[in-house]
């Protein structure tokens, strides 16, 4: 089993529900409270232990009582914490979300100490980042300090996959370095400026960022699973059958079951399908984390498919 790294945020998500958002000037009283783990990095630690990962997350939380609460999230799922630090002087990422009766939110997100997420932290961090063997990004943490990374770690002949999350822009130089990466439409409109409508707009997409030098281009599909473009292939990998409830977390899931299958040495088809599968069961349930399936659920989900 191959040894497997998440480099990216940690944010605790406070959610608040009201029947209404209040004006500006006004206060209201909600309903209810309640915090859940999240960002994307802590996604797909979180995803990768409950699969039973061998994974080391690097990333920072502030010295307040969401750190805390993290640290005991991310070790209770089976997460390696050497690489995370507790920054002074600053909070832990967070989102404030207010969701009203209609189900429509309002979202501010405080970086904090993911902003803090440097160059000087993946050099404080490398003697634990050169024992593995396939590293996970996201677009969360300062790209300065993603490109710099994934750089080293290319150098290092690692294995690198890359959530180009959420959707922003990249200069062109950090593609070389990219083994895998798994845009939503969104992210490959964005990351191309091609207008993505149909299948084969998908794969003029792909074939986009193979010339600007990513190896793979695994593009997700929601309900209608992925598409692998290669140099010279274009693979549609079917997504699995099932009542979605929240899909929140859906392409976190889905990087970790990818990189999962991978770390246990299968193919790249094979992993796309586990990764699916994931996904997939990630959706039935409320929550970011709360519906991440372990390994012998995911077993018994594919098991039930085929039959
Ligand atoms: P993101 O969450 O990044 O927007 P997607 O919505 O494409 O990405 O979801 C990621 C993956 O999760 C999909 O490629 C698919 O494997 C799985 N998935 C998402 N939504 C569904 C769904 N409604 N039914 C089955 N699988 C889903």
């Amino acid at each position: 089993m191959k040894k497997i790294c998440v480099v990216g945020s940690l944010n605790m998500d406070l959610v608040v529900t009201v029947d209404r958002f209040p004006e500006p000037g006004e206060t209201i009283t909600g309903r209810e409270f309640a915090t859940y783990p999240g960002g994307k990095g802590g996604n797909q630690a979180v995803a990768l232990g409950r699969l039973g990962a061998d994974v080391l997350m690097v990333g920072k939380l502030g010295n307040d009582l969401f750190g805390e609460q993290y640290l005991s999230n991310l070790k209770e799922n089976g997460v390696i914490l050497d690489g995370v630090k507790v920054e002074e002087g600053v909070s832990s990422g967070i989102a404030v979300i207010e969701v009203d009766s209609t189900g429509e939110n309002h979202i501010v997100i405080i970086p904090g100490a993911n902003g803090k997420v440097d160059r000087a932290f993946i050099e404080e961090n490398w003697h634990l980042m050169e024992e593995r063997d396939i590293f996970l990004f996201q677009l969360e943490i300062p790209i300065d300090t993603v490109l710099y990374a994934v750089k080293k770690l290319k150098r290092a002949g690692k294995i690198i996959i890359l959530d180009p999350a959420p959707a922003r822009i990249l200069p062109d130089d950090i593609f070389l370095n990219i083994d895998y990466i798994t845009p939503n439409e969104t992210e490959m409109e964005t990351l191309t400026g091609i207008r993505i409508k149909d299948v084969d707009d998908l794969k003029e997409g792909g074939h986009w960022l193979i010339k600007k030098g990513v190896k793979n281009v695994i593009a997700k599909a929601g309900k209608k699973g992925a598409y692998l473009v290669t140099s010279d292939d274009f693979v549609h990998v079917p997504g699995f059958s099932v009542k979605a409830v929240d899909t929140t977390a859906a392409g976190d899931s889905f990087n970790a079951g990818f990189a999962f299958a991978l770390a246990q040495g299968r193919g790249i088809i094979e992993s796309i399908q586990f990764a699916n599968a994931v996904g997939a069961i990630s959706t039935t349930a409320k929550g970011a984390q709360s519906a991440m399936p372990s390994l012998r659920q995911v077993e018994t989900f594919i098991g039930q498919q085929t039959r």
